[in-house]
């Protein structure tokens, strides 16, 4: 796919949160929002470190850090992440009616791609009116998704007893 100059660079900001996240414990996932062709939130995966909190996800954290006077202009946003988002990522941008989705990575095991087809109504709407873009940046984006797929078979897909020593 072709992407706009500011888009890799938006790209890119997330990889280089993605990269953040890894140095503290966390899978290698970064988001941004751009309002306007400026980043206005970002966010990385925080699921376990500073503690267990599965729903951190680069994309909730980003959500979660848009300015909320800026939310009336939602459908002018976009958010980039390096990883094709999950279920709940994806339900959580459809409820912000977000106007646009920039991924860098395809996720053949998690990501929401698989059911975008058959959403319910009211999410088969909201998807409607965006643009759901990706994988963009797969040179850049696959070997994070690599490491953050090997880093989660490793610690095993329930959280470890001694997570608070990890
Ligand atoms: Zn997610």
């Amino acid at each position: 796919m072709n992407l706009v100059p500011a888009h890799h660079r938006f790209l890119r900001e997330a990889i280089r949160l993605a990269e953040e996240a890894e140095q503290h414990g966390n899978l290698p996932i970064g988001a941004v929002i751009t309002l306007e062709d400026q980043i206005i939130a970002r966010g990385m995966n925080a699921i376990w470190q500073p503690s267990l909190a599965l729903t951190r996800h680069a994309e909730m954290e980003a959500l979660r850090d848009v300015p909320a006077h800026m939310w009336p202009r939602s459908r002018q946003m976009t958010l980039f992440t390096t990883l094709e988002p999950c279920l709940m990522c994806a339900g959580a941008i459809l409820l912000h009616q977000l106007g646009g989705l920039v991924f860098g990575s395809t996720d053949p095991i998690g990501g929401a791609g698989a059911c975008l087809d058959s959403l319910p109504p009211y999410f088969r709407q909201a998807y409607s009116m965006m643009q759901w873009r990706g994988p963009a940046l797969p040179t850049e984006c696959d070997p994070l998704y690599a490491r953050a797929a090997d880093y989660e078979r490793r610690r095993g897909s329930s959280p470890p007893i001694d997570l608070a020593d990890a």
